[in-house]
């Protein structure tokens, strides 16, 4: 059977990135919060943009202080004020200084600034009784960031801080990649929808609503298809359209060997090349993944947990990629100490969803209660990680250390 790592690389072969110059669209700054820079962006302003002053202080030149002794202070003559956002007019001379505040433009001829708890004022004059160190409390031109180079790499997500440096370089939009769309069904003739009234036999479609949250958490725009029945020419249909639709479709249920599992075989129909239809996994091993020319096909099983955990482990990283993400796609993989007996058959690779906390400084893992049942939705709130017991392993003790994934 395919081991879970090759499931992975066959998937994250497969994905094509979207493409940073057809796939991009320019969004206001305060609109760009997670999504993906499309291309390098470089400023032809310098950072600072001109010399600045670190400090409040007094501008000299340092020539002139190489000598100050505490009984011997250097007394100059105050020229000018200078407070952040004035061009200075005046040059200055041997003998002089210009009082400056913080963000101050250094005025011409002074190289180092004073701060102004080393000096002491005298009406016009100011008096100085220690030498500074040359250019010291002077931010030069261009000492954080040189105009023409890189500022940002391209295929990084834009957060607070790199909004705020788009910003600084006078950027009003951005161009980022678009939102990959997803478009999502749920096969089976038991499901209805939340605001139904439960008949014999039927449960709600839960897994749409799971789907369409990560899915929009990750960045993805998202088409709804709703619930399909497990019938062979509906299934071909909604197939045919969402392959058009989107990049990328998940469907739930339908892919397991039961009599009623339609998917494999509507795939295969409709020209799909299907790569796998089991991975050594549990839950998750009847997870199908097929490709289109233009679009990846994810069929997960239908059960909510086996749902949730494949979508973690598989669609995660497939989307980050093609979203445009440079590096990072799947999440955080720790290695901490687990507070609960975990077990598994030692034939596949167990995913127990549970809580990742941190006590006492540092991080621990607890299985949710009845996390063995993967059929067991309602265990899973507050889920943040899965543990991952690896194939030919079959117990994790308390207080052991397991590897968690936090996807
Ligand atoms: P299947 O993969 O179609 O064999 O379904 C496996 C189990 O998951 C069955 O118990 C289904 O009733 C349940 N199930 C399938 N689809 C969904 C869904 N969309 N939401 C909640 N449960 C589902
Ligand atoms: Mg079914």
């Amino acid at each position: 059977m395919l081991s879970v790592r090759d499931a992975e690389a066959t998937i994250l072969n497969a994905v094509k990135p979207l493409d940073n110059q057809l796939d991009v669209e320019f969004v206001d700054l305060l609109m760009a919060n997670n999504r993906i820079l499309a291309t390098p962006v470089i400023s032809s302003l310098n950072f600072p943009h001109w010399d600045n002053s670190a400090m409040d202080g007094y501008a000299v030149r340092y020539a002139d202080l190489q000598y100050a002794r505490s009984d011997q202070p250097v007394v100059l003559e105050v020229v000018e004020e200078i407070p952040a956002g004035y061009q200075p007019l005046v040059t200055i001379q041997p003998g002089q200084a210009a009082r400056i505040f913080t963000g101050g433009v250094m005025p011409n001829g002074a190289d180092t600034v004073v701060m102004q708890e080393k000096t002491h004022r005298q009406d016009h004059r100011v008096l100085i009784f220690i030498p500074p160190q040359p250019q010291e409390f002077v931010r030069h031109k261009g000492d954080f960031y040189q105009a023409g180079t890189e500022l940002l790499p391209g295929g990084i997500t834009l957060n607070a801080t790199e909004i705020a440096i788009l910003a600084a370089a006078g950027r009003e939009q951005v161009g980022v990649f678009r939102r990959p769309k997803v478009a999502i069904f749920s096969c089976g003739n038991e499901l209805v929808m939340p605001e139904q009234l439960l008949q014999p036999g039927q449960i709600v479609d839960s897994n749409q609503f799971a789907l369409a949250t990560l899915m929009r958490e990750w960045g993805a725009e998202v088409i709804l298809l709703g619930i399909v029945q497990d019938d062979p020419a509906t299934l071909k249909e909604i197939i045919d359209y969402a392959i058009a639709n989107a990049d990328i479709v998940i469907s739930t249920g339908g892919v397991s060997v039961g009599d009623y599992d339609y998917i494999g075989r509507s795939l295969k129909s409709l020209g799909g090349k299907v790569h796998f239809q089991s991975v050594q996994m549990r839950p998750g091993k009847p997870l199908t993944f097929a490709t289109f020319p233009n679009c990846l096909y994810f069929g997960l099983p239908g059960n909510p947990v086996s749902a949730l955990v494949t979508c973690w482990r598989f669609i995660k990283p497939a989307i980050k990629r093609m979203a445009g993400l440079s590096q990072g796609w799947g999440g955080n993989y720790f290695r901490v100490r687990s507070q609960s007996q975990l077990q598994s058959n030692g034939k596949m690779e167990t995913y127990i969803c549970g809580k990742l906390y941190l006590a006492n400084g540092s991080y621990h893992f607890q299985a949710s209660p009845g996390s063995d049942n993967s059929g067991n939705l309602v265990s899973l709130a507050q889920t943040n990680a899965l543990a991952v017991i690896p194939v030919g392993q079959t117990l994790v003790s308390p207080g052991e250390e397991v590897v968690v994934l936090q996807p």
